[in-house]
């Protein structure tokens, strides 16, 4: 990823007494996999530890963590991890990361509400989890440094700014925010602490990036209001909604408009289930018990009288709405009259799975535009003016933008220039890129240490090889060819001529006469091994397996997944 920027040559060696490095192992450069590493001579800690959500080009993968290879030479010194809040890019590898570093996790209490549940899942130990209250401290490890939650505004419940009391100063993690002026919570973003900090002085600011190209401010999210009634008002029949499972202030204006509209609620999909009865067990959604109707008495009820929350959103095959579409879910059809909203954000990459849901929407007779409407998403992160606020606000020595592509950083720190921070207080830091900061008031960039993407596939409790992805590629785009070879084990010669097959592999399928080209350049290569290295295997594979590509390539363009397959010929 960072082949361009120079390796930090010492990373091994253990800081010096008044060093400390901030290294980004994910969620720079990508969104996902939110994973910081904050590392002294006494401290070694992570702020947050996501997962990547996999893309088309990593076939069969359930879920991407980061490669903790920077932690190994310090494997026996690592503290603990605290987060910021409960999304899957913030949290998501905790169960990889405690299964080999089992240490003690703080957050917030929705936070390690849904962190528990995967902790469940995993058969880890509960005992790791440690709540913190909104403007609680906790002092990491040793002592030596002290973090702080500040509540902030966000698409979930508790959500927090970090910020970190070092020797090197104070540090100031923003989480993901924004300045939402009418929470429905409540709750507001503790920006009178974050300006006393910031007048107190602050050495560091990680900012959130994720909306720096959107000008202005990000409307609140109770405007989301506006878009549902107009959907509860204009939809004669069933009323389908899909948005994120966490997303519970959202689900909460649903559920009072559901009251207000006479209508029924049906859950459909385990994350909301979940995530439904955490909130209600905490105390932040207020969901009356004669309101809820099971999905298998759906059937006893006037479509009219019915609003379905479903998951889905983002057009996942095993989600409640995919499931629904796909007419699995009995005595809930949908039907003409009926509408589906989609109340979120598509996640990029997810556009064509959500279309064509969308699609099958209308084709069962659906509604599924939100055209005047009004709005029925908003989104959490903050824009432009607010992201502006917060710098003004917390007025940091250094500032680092995270959370976002690379481009979406160079903005974040072009905004800071234009707010008069000199280039030398903004770093742009990339995925393995580390910042020091020392306590004299000295700050360089020594370099980049070893990350990385580990894939998961659940079920298989190792970690997915990144060849047999690579490989999964090929097969996809090209197809495999096997060539057999048969080989007497007395004489080393060949018992017969090699055998081609090939699937997927477009030039073979009809055409005998380039199985016979093939099956002649396999023959070839063989004969070629000089004798005294055909008792190794792996040389005859390499030999076969080359010489193939080799002309495949030269005659199809193609590279397909070349497998040589020697055999021993039976005697006699
Ligand atoms: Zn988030
Ligand atoms: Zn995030």
């Amino acid at each position: 990823m960072m082949s361009v920027l120079p390796e930090f040559k010492a990373w091994e060696q253990a800081p010096a007494k008044d060093e400390l490095r901030l290294i980004p192992i994910g969620g720079l450069g990508e969104f996902g996999m939110n994973a910081l590493v904050v590392h002294s001579a006494r401290s070694l800690f992570l702020v947050d530890c996501g997962q990547l959500f996999p893309s088309d080009d990593q076939p069969g993968i359930d879920s991407i963590v980061p490669d903790f290879a920077y932690l190994e030479p310090f494997a026996d010194r690592i503290q603990a991890v605290l987060l910021t809040h409960g999304h899957e890019d913030h949290i998501g590898a905790l169960p990889y990361f405690l299964r080999r570093w089992p240490v003690p996790v703080y957050g917030t209490a929705f936070t390690l509400g849904i962190l528990e549940g995967k902790l469940r899942e995993h058969d880890l130990d509960l005992s790791l989890l440690h709540q913190v209250k909104d403007y609680g401290r906790v002092k990491v490890g040793d002592g030596e440094i002290e973090a702080e939650w500040i509540p902030v505004t966000h698409s979930l419940p508790d959500a927090c700014a970090l910020v970190l009391h070092t020797p090197q100063g104070v540090l100031v993690h923003s989480g993901d925010f924004k300045l939402d002026p009418d929470p429905l919570d409540g709750r507001f973003t503790g920006m009178a602490r974050l300006t006393e900090l910031g007048d107190a002085g602050v050495r560091l600011l990680m900012a959130d990036s994720t909306n720096v190209g959107r000008p202005g401010r990000s409307p609140s999210e109770s405007v989301c209001r506006e878009g549902l009634e107009a959907a509860f008002e204009q939809t004669k029949g069933r009323l389908f909604i899909t948005t994120f499972s966490s997303n519970i202030h959202r689900l909460q204006q649903i559920i009072d408009l559901a009251w207000e509209f006479r209508r029924h609620v049906v859950v459909l999909g385990r994350s909301l289930d979940r995530n439904i009865n955490l909130a209600r067990s905490l105390k932040l959604l207020d969901l009356p018990d004669d309101i809820l109707v099971d999905v298998k008495d759906a059937h006893l009820f006037d479509s009219r009288d019915l609003v379905v929350l479903c998951t889905g959103s983002q057009g996942e095959p095993m989600s409640g709405l995919a499931r629904l579409l796909r007419r699995e879910v009995k005595g809930l059809p949908m039907s003409p009259g009926d509408r589906l909203v989609v109340s979120a954000r598509a996640i990029p990459g997810n556009e064509v799975a959500i279309s064509r849901m969308l699609d099958v929407a209308e084709r069962l007779g659906a509604e599924t535009s939100s055209e005047g409407l009004g709005p029925v998403h908003a989104s959490g992160h903050g824009s432009r003016e607010e992201l502006a606020d917060l710098i003004k606000a917390v007025r940091p020595k250094q500032m680092v933008p995270v959370h976002g592509t690379y481009r979406n950083l160079r903005a974040h720190g072009k905004l800071a220039a234009e707010l008069g921070w000199k280039a030398d207080r903004i770093s742009l830091l990339d995925g393995g890129l580390c910042l020091r900061l020392f306590t004299n008031g000295k700050v360089d960039m020594p370099g980049t240490v070893p990350v990385g993407k580990c894939f998961v596939h659940e079920g298989v409790d190792h970690m997915v090889d990144a060849r047999v992805v690579q490989d999964r590629l090929i097969l996809q785009e090209d197809g495999v060819v096997f060539a057999t070879l048969l080989v007497d084990a007395q004489t080393g010669d060949l018992a017969a001529d090699p055998t081609i097959l090939s699937r997927g592999f477009v030039m073979l399928s009809d055409d005998e006469s380039y199985g016979d080209l093939l099956a002649g350049v396999a023959r070839k290569a063989y004969e070629e091994v000089p004798p005294a290295l055909r008792k190794d295997p792996e040389a005859l594979r390499d030999a076969v397996r080359l010489a193939l590509r080799r002309i495949v390539r030269k005659t199809t363009q193609a590279r397909p997944l070349v497998i040589p397959v020697i055999l021993e010929a039976p005697q006699g």
